[in-house]
């Protein structure tokens, strides 16, 4: 199957999702996971009319970006784990950073937005199982930094993101998921900017939709198996 194919069965199965969970068919976006993939495989999924998506590491997509061309209107998160050394590039090159874990990088992307002169959207990635490998926040540590984070000036909080433990079974997914909805629903009292769900990936994304997810991250079911770990 071609790129611009895995696109269309997507966006239908997308919208299959929503009609049964009763959601309006715009209520969840289609991220386009590129990382690892060439450059080729990027323009290609734009061509086919993809303009949203993510990539891993803030390095692999400074390369990358040279190699854009005219496809200058596309929206890119950053959806790996951010080191504090490289908040500045990430701020100027992302048009939004998904992966949120400390006040510490919070503060550095504030101050690298308020010098470009930007307002940056950002997520909180929160960790919510006890896999060592997993990056993101710890649930109880939520509430204080989405109240520091809502003073920045130059941050939105949009919302939060999260990456259960990996699974060939997509139901394993679904308590992480209905958790992080609920710790959304309760920010969300206190910050009404924090409306945002990205949740679900190639494996479960259909179980991610019913949970409330506005946003699936997908990689491998448009551009097939990657050649090696990111
Ligand atoms: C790689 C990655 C994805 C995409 O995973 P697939 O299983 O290939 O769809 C989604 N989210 C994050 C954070 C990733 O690192």
């Amino acid at each position: 199957m071609t790129i611009e194919a895995n696109l269309k069965e997507l966006r239908d199965r997308i919208a299959t999702t929503c009609q049964r969970a009763g959601r309006p068919e715009d209520a969840v976006r289609l991220m386009a996971v590129s990382k690892v993939h060439p450059v080729e495989a990027l323009l290609e999924a734009y061509a086919a009319g993809q303009r949203l998506f993510g990539e891993n590491r803030v390095q692999e997509f400074e390369q990358k970006a040279t190699g854009l061309g005219e496809a200058r209107d596309l929206e890119m998160h950053l959806i790996g784990p951010l080191q504090s050394n490289k908040t500045n590039k990430a701020a100027e090159l992302f048009s939004a950073i998904d992966t949120v874990d400390s006040l510490k990088i919070a503060q550095r992307l504030n101050k690298a937005a308020g010098e470009l002169g930007k307002k940056l959207p950002v997520l909180i990635e929160v960790k919510l199982s006890h896999e060592e490998s997993k990056h993101g926040l710890a649930p109880e540590e939520l509430p204080d930094l989405v109240a520091q984070m809502s003073e920045m000036e130059h941050l939105v909080v949009r919302g939060l993101m999260t990456v259960p433990p990996w699974s060939e079974e997509a139901e394993t997914a679904r308590p992480y998921f209905r958790q992080l909805r609920t710790m959304r629903d309760e920010q969300q009292r206190r910050c009404e900017t924090l409306v945002e769900l990205s949740m679900g990936m190639s494996n479960d994304f259909e179980v991610g939709i019913e949970e409330g997810s506005t946003c699936v991250r997908i990689g491998t079911a448009i551009f097939g198996k990657r050649p090696y770990p990111a």
